[in-house]
């Protein structure tokens, strides 16, 4: 497996790979490997990558300045280990100052998908995400890239600016890989105390009693359950960020859930930021 920290290593290393006619997937994450990450990697294997490019880089862009950038957990060593396991084929662990110039001055702005839910609640945040995708789409050459649904409106902003810049990427998009106990994984769930845990499951908890009431009823009426789902996470000692039912492509808020909808979760648990969603 190659370990590159330079830009200019991995885009030359990309290049050769593509003149031998080599199919590159790139797997985008902020490290702290777990289960759902692994599971992109799966899926590019599945996919038929013959190399899978993992990028390891808490990009501080997409984060606020209240956020927990300073504090987001790292692990290079484990991370590296894992990626070694799953067959990932090179990892690139850029630092900060290698990924930007003192003054970069470009950055890409998704105008639509981005004014709601997690976009709305922090901003530049998509703009971050969005411009870092960008420049490991440069780096890495991919043919496709593999992102989770966990982060619902992420995927949904990178198909939007594939379509509308014209990148030459497929995405592929994965399902939520989740505990046990039905928590959807994430590297923040390691903030989470042993209080704050049993409080957590009443995200999932939530998103799968409305799955199994849409397959029921075909159709509920959004405004009743949305005031139930936040009474219910209140009394599970959340602090409610955001509940949304929205149309799968355009986010567009629905005011009857039906099938396909997504229904989009965002709390605090202690300290903690959690999202969740579900596709009715
Ligand atoms: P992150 O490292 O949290 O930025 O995530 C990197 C990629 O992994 C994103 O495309 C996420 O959507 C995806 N991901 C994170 N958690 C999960 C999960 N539990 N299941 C599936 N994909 C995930």
């Amino acid at each position: 497996m190659k370990v590159f920290t330079e830009p200019a290593q991995l885009q030359k290393w990309a290049e050769g790979r593509r003149k031998a006619g080599k199919k590159i997937a790139l797997v985008p994450t902020m490290g702290y490997l777990h289960e759902g990450h692994l599971s992109l990697i799966a899926a590019a294997k599945r996919k038929g990558a013959d190399e899978i490019v993992v990028s390891i880089f808490v990009n501080p862009i997409q984060f606020g300045p209240k956020e927990d950038y300073a504090r987001y957990p790292r692990d290079e060593k484990a991370d590296l280990a894992k990626c070694r396991a799953s067959g990932a084929t090179a990892v690139f662990f850029p630092t900060p100052d290698n990924m930007y110039a003192k003054n970069h001055s470009v950055f890409i702005d998704e105008k639509q998908l981005g004014r709601t839910l997690c976009g709305a609640r922090r901003p530049g945040h998509f703009r971050g995400v969005c411009t870092v995708v960008a420049k490991l789409f440069n780096l890495a050459k991919p043919h496709f890239a593999v992102f989770g649904q966990k982060d619902f409106q992420q995927q949904a902003i990178i198909r939007r600016m594939v379509r509308d810049l014209n990148f030459d990427v497929k995405i592929v998009v994965v399902p939520i890989v989740r505990e046990p106990s039905g928590l959807a994984m994430s590297s923040r769930n390691t903030y989470l105390s042993a209080e704050d845990r049993p409080k957590a499951l009443a995200l999932s908890r939530a998103l799968d009693e409305l799955k199994r009431d849409v397959r029921r009823e075909e159709e509920l009426d959004w405004a009743p359950r949305r005031t139930q789902i936040v009474r219910g996470l209140r009394e599970s000692g959340l602090n409610v960020d955001y509940v949304e039912a929205v149309d799968a492509e355009t986010l567009s808020p629905v005011e009857t859930l039906v099938r396909g909808n997504v229904v989009l979760l965002a709390v605090y648990c202690g300290g903690t930021r959690l999202i969740d969603n579900a596709v009715m």
